[in-house]
Order: C-alpha cells, then structure tokens, then sequence
C-alpha cells in the first residue's frame, strides 16, 4: 500500500497527523535516552529504567518482522484558557489546575481505537503491533523520523502547523512502505520554555528534562513524598503541568480538538470539592480519566499542597481533616500545607 493512502485512511480514522519511519534503530536517540537514564534523570519511573529501557533501542525487539512504523497524532487541544493566561479562572487561588490532556476521556483507549480501525483498513496480510504511548518505544523520535514535527527545547513534538498538544500513536508493521523526512528544528533562539519552568526542569539549554524537577513527575507518576524544596513551586497544579506548552509560540493558533472524548470535563475544579472526595467518588468521577493514574493518595497530596501554596484562610478547615487522615503521606502534606497558611498551624491534629 502507498504511503499517501495509507495517510489518507489515518485521516479517516481520526488522526490529524499521519507518516512512516523506518523501523530501524536510532542510534543518537537511543544513546541519549540511555545516557538520560544512567544519569538517573528518569527518578523512580521504573517503566522508563528497567529492561524495557533497552527495548526502546530497537523497534524490532517489539514486533521481529517490522520494516515500517506508521505513526500517527491525534489533537487534544480544548477551547480553555492556559495555565499562564491572566483570566479570572488563572487568578482564582482556590482552583486546582488539571493538565490540559487529562481534562476528557483516557486518551489511551481513544487513540487505541483509531489505530485498531486503521490495521482494518490496512488489511490483514502483514504482521503488526500497535503502540500507545505505553510500550517501550522511543515514539517521539519516530514520529520525528515520520515528519510528525520536531522535539522542541521542552522535549515536546511540536508540528508547525498545530502545534504540540497531540497524543501520539504508532503501527509497527512488516510492510515495506515509502518513509517519510524529518522536519528541520524551528525552536532556534527561543528559550520561552526553558524561562517559564517553574522548577527548572528543563536543561538551560533545552532538549532535556529532569523528571525528578518536573511537576508532573510530583503530582502522577510519584508515589511518595514532593520534595519540599519544590513544593511552593508547584502552585496549585493539582495533575500534572503545561506551562511549557502553554508559553510555546506553537501552540498560540493550535486548533481546537473536534473529537468529543477529549471535551473538557476536569477544567480547574474547586480545590475544596476535590479534598472532599471520597475514594469512592475518586474513582467514579475519574472513572474514564487519566487522573486515576495518580491514585487517590497521591491525588489528595497533590490538593493539600495546592492548598497551602493557596494561603487561603478557608482551606483550613478542609486541610485538618485532611491531617486527620489515615494515610501518612496525605497527613503529612496537609500539616505543610497548613503551615503555608500560618506558621503556627503545625500543632493541628496528626
Ligand atoms: S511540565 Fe512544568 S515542571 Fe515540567 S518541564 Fe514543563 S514547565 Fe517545567
Ligand atoms: S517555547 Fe520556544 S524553545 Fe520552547 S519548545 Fe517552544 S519554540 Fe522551542
């Protein structure tokens, strides 16, 4: 099959972007992403470190007979202000902000499905495996390789024309198929991500990001305690953070998302309703979320520090109870969170 048809039928299926890459290694990639993690910069992410970080060298250790990858991109943009916007919502210290991909439905399964009508239209005569995001693959690269765009100095893939707020997806497939180019870097002198990190994660000359200064990496992935040299600087990141997205001049005249899976539900909740959640109503209310990835602690960690970074009087209440709380890892951020409102909280229940 032509690659252009094959494009065409990717944009039947709803993705925005479609190319192929060969699926060879790629030795620059693989070698910087190895180097990233022995130098521990991917912090306790062991799905990153393990032995699939060696699975990321090679395609073929995915699916033996690959020849191509076909990957794809789905836009997630929503319609609503950005973290760094100066709006009402912005200004309101009593809301948690939510990133921008987990405000709709888990893409994992949107995206899935999009690829899974896409090898039926492919036909059946050819090995193939799909990749979500989950399988060890160095997928930004590859959608590089695959003319996708360019990894910008936020480690993003940015395309010019929408931008970075896209969720990729790959085929690996034992089809021979016409790969495509990669697109030139156009980030050139600017250095608006790398200024705008609230916790300096990113590499003051870019293209690297330490994970373990990463708000994102505090508010999902950890399961511990943030570290408290950084917690001011979370704000009131709730699940996980944009603003090196949201200051990319890319991103500016990103198109709004048309797929209804991904229409806002979780936009900048009250911080008050969120601590009220019961482990029961966590899970309902993000049943079909990407939030759930968090965990209901961790969730509940990341709204008592969003809390205290608040200073607001009436999160007193709501953080005492949340002292009060069983579980040592939401007690103890609740009692640093009070002490954010007023030194002389610390004497609250434990
Ligand atoms: S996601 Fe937030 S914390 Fe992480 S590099 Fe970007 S701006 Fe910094
Ligand atoms: S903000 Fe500037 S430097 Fe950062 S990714 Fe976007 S274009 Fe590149």
């Amino acid at each position: 099959m032509r690659a252009a048809e094959i494009k065409r039928l990717a944009q039947e299926c709803g993705f925005e972007l479609a190319g192929i890459a060969r699926a060879e290694p790629l030795p620059n990639d693989s070698h910087r992403y190895l180097d990233w993690v022995e130098r521990g910069l991917a912090g306790a992410m062991g799905y990153l470190t393990d032995r699939r970080a060696i699975v990321r060298t090679d395609p073929k250790l995915l699916l033996a007979s690959a020849r191509s990858i076909i990957c794809v991109a789905k836009l997630y943009n929503g319609p609503e202000a950005r973290s760094t916007e100066v709006t009402n919502e912005m200004q309101d210290a009593g809301l948690g902000w939510i990133s921008r991909y987990a405000w709709g439905d888990d893409y994992h399964h949107v995206v899935r499905h999009g690829l899974e009508a896409l090898t039926a239209k492919l036909g059946g005569d050819h090995d193939y495996k799909i990749c979500v995001d989950t399988a060890p693959l160095l997928e930004r690269s590859y959608a590089r390789q695959a003319g996708l765009g360019w990894i910008g100095k936020n480690t993003c893939l940015i395309n010019q024309e929408i931008g970075s707020w896209v969720f990729l997806g790959e085929i690996l497939t034992s089809l021979e198929i016409q790969p495509d180019s990669p697109p030139p870097d156009r980030c050139g002198t600017c250095t608006r991500c790398i200024d705008a990190c609230p916790t300096q994660a990113i590499a003051p000359e870019g293209y690297e990001i330490d994970a373990r200064r990463c708000i994102p990496y505090f508010t999902i992935e950890l399961h511990g305690a943030a570290p408290q040299e950084l917690r001011a600087a979370i704000g009131q990141h709730v699940f996980g953070c944009d603003i090196c997205q949201d200051v990319c001049p890319w991103n500016s005249r990103a198109p709004v998302a048309q797929e209804p899976a991904f229409e806002p539900r979780h936009f900048a909740p009250p911080l008050e309703e969120l601590a009220g959640f019961s482990e029961d109503e966590f899970r309902a209310i993000f049943q079909s979320s990407p939030i759930q990835r968090a965990k209901y602690a961790g969730f509940l960690r990341n709204v008592a520090v969003a809390m205290g970074n608040s200073k607001l009087e009436k999160f007193r209440e709501p953080l005492q109870t949340l002292a009060a709380f069983p579980n040592p890892l939401v007690a103890e951020h609740a009692r640093w969170a009070l002490e954010q409102l007023c030194p002389t909280a610390a004497s609250t229940p434990s």
